[in-house]
């Protein structure tokens, strides 16, 4: 495993000390001890990885599918919801209008 120095991110970093009992790890860039990154992230193969019959790749797919329906159904319900909203608002609207009208019909004859 390649060590990457932590101070100034070149490789080469090794152990110094006898071989039978190695004491600590030295840059010979910037001579830092045991400066190396302990926890080097490694490349990510989740989505690349294929076994070559194509097995993985299907099994992506398929997530994907499964993924875009689970989207598709819950945009169906927004929509939905949205259309029921609408639906409601627009009665209220209705409604306020048609008390408008028949307040003003029959507030006109007092004020004459
Ligand atoms: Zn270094």
């Amino acid at each position: 495993m390649t060590m990457i120095c932590g101070n100034c991110s070149q490789t080469g970093i090794r152990w110094v000390g006898p071989f039978s009992n190695l004491t600590h790890t030295e840059c010979p860039y910037c001579g830092g001890t045991n400066c190396q990154l302990v926890d080097q992230p490694e490349p990510d193969e989740l989505e690349t990885a294929t076994c070559g019959c194509g097995a993985q790749q299907e099994r992506l797919n398929a997530i994907r599918r499964q993924e875009e329906a689970v989207e598709q159904a819950r945009l169906d319900e927004v929509a939905r919801a949205n259309a029921a909203a609408d639906e409601i608002l627009r009665q209220q609207q209705a409604r306020q209008a048609d008390e408008r009208t028949s307040r003003k019909s029959w507030a006109k004859p007092s004020r004459r």
